[in-house]
């Protein structure tokens, strides 16, 4: 869901606010605010929640639901009696799940890792003796995967997100004939930074569509598959299961992490795919490790019990975050509403708000934002190479200042789009 798009035409009226905004702004500098709403990162409020866990498993706790002494080498795919409970949450089969250390990000950048220095299953030959890689990157999107990509030299091509989900026809499109288009980032669950869905007519286009590429890879970035900011605790398609009755069993990886579950730190991160992409995976792991901190994964089974206990523990979260969501839409709405400087998303879920404001304007916006105490993301960051076409898109992540801060913030970042707006009228 999304509020009026902005336009680029001339808005002689907000020119005619343009003094009265310019003290509104002077008003603002002098309050000495130090805000930031830069990164997704859970408040402390939300951390205390998982408070017990420092607890566990506790002194004479060290053997799992198994058997399995934790305190040892050991058990590469991570604990079963972990993986159940994550399983059944990610709609998997359990021996298709590993539960390994604590960043999803680190499975994303080892997938590459291993895929340029072996090639993936069903690889003529290693992706670092291509001439070329190519990645399709929905915008607005993610900076660390983009990251990723500009580490390993992978050169980004853009297609637009849908309320569904990336553009499947533009991904289609760019796959079918070019062997050097490798992979797709797609974070399905309330996306960052838009918090689309994916909806199940786009998961089968992009899981059946022909590629040019025998070993083109879909990672599938479930970071917010449980992080529900509504009673409607929607669920996006299952791409794994799609593709393998699609004929393409290999095409899906699928990451997770409970960082913003129990500890953005210490929590557990896990990777789900086929027999083949998971027998692949270990095969490379298995010499970097002897097996995860299954010491963290008990503490996190008993900690949460079921895929029940992590359910109801995410309605604690929504609790926390859901009003900080609305805030940050009932300021926008009030401040910027029907002027047509702005648009921005209504999200159900995940942990941003995705803003356009009138093209040419957003690193304006931010610079403004700064002047005023108020960290944003940088205008730029959810396009590849930090470079947003239209200069337009702006990330905001409420989740970690308290509810007052965050909507003095939206306060403030209202007042930079409006003046930003009125000073290219
Ligand atoms: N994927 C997405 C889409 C994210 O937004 C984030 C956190 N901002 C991550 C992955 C990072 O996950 P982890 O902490 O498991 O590395």
């Amino acid at each position: 869901m999304s509020i009026p798009a902005p336009s680029s035409g001339p808005r002689t009226d907000l020119a005619d606010q343009l003094p009265a905004l310019r003290e509104q702004y002077a008003a603002l500098t002098e309050l000495g605010l130090r805000l930031d709403l830069t990164r997704g990162k859970p408040s402390a409020q939300q951390l205390d929640l998982a408070e017990p866990m420092l607890a566990l498993p506790g002194e004479g706790v060290h053997t799992d639901a198994d058997g399995v002494d934790v305190r040892n080498y050991g058990g590469l795919d991570g604990l079963p009696q972990l993986r159940r409970i994550f399983a059944e949450l990610l709609d998997v089969p359990v021996d298709q799940l590993l539960a390994l250390g604590n960043a999803s990000l680190t499975l994303m950048h080892d997938t590459f890792a291993y895929a340029f220095l072996w090639g993936p299953p069903g690889s003529p030959r290693p992706w670092g003796r291509e001439e070329k890689v190519k990645v399709v990157c929905p915008v607005p999107g993610y900076d660390r995967h983009f990251s990723v990509c500009e580490a390993f030299g992978v050169e980004m091509v853009t297609v637009p997100m849908t309320p569904d989900g990336p553009d499947a026809e533009a991904v289609a499109a760019l796959v079918a004939d070019d062997p050097t288009v490798k992979g797709l980032w797609v974070v399905p669950t309330y996306a960052n930074p838009d918090g689309a869905v994916v909806s199940e007519a786009v998961a089968r286009r992009l899981v059946s569509m022909p590629t040019a590429a025998p070993d083109f890879r879909i990672l599938w970035d479930n970071a917010y598959a449980v992080h529900h900011l509504t009673g409607d605790e929607v669920k996006s398609a299952n791409a794994i299961d799609l593709a393998a009755a699609a004929g393409n069993p290999d095409r899906v990886l699928m990451y997770a992490s409970t960082s913003k579950i129990s500890w953005a730190g210490a929590g557990v991160a896990f990777l789900a795919s086929s027999p083949a992409n998971i027998a692949w995976y270990k095969s490379h792991l298995s010499v970097q490790s002897i097996g995860p901190d299954k010491v963290n994964q008990l503490r996190h089974a008993l900690f949460f019990g079921s895929a029940g206990g992590v359910r109801a523990h995410m309605r604690k979260h929504r609790d926390i975050l859901a009003p900080k969501f609305d805030a940050v839409n009932r300021i926008l709405t009030q401040r910027l509403g029907d002027l047509g400087v702005a648009h921005w998303t209504v999200p159900q879920g995940g942990y941003f708000v995705s803003l356009d404001v009138v093209p040419g304007t957003a690193a304006r916006v931010v610079e403004l934002a700064k002047g005023a105490g108020i960290a944003l993301t940088p205008a730029g960051s959810t396009h590849p190479y930090g470079k947003d076409p239209l200069d337009a898109n702006i990330r905001l992540a409420p989740s970690m200042p308290p509810l007052a801060e965050v909507e003095q913030a939206m306060d403030a970042v209202a007042t930079c789009v409006l003046l930003a707006a009125a000073e290219r009228a």
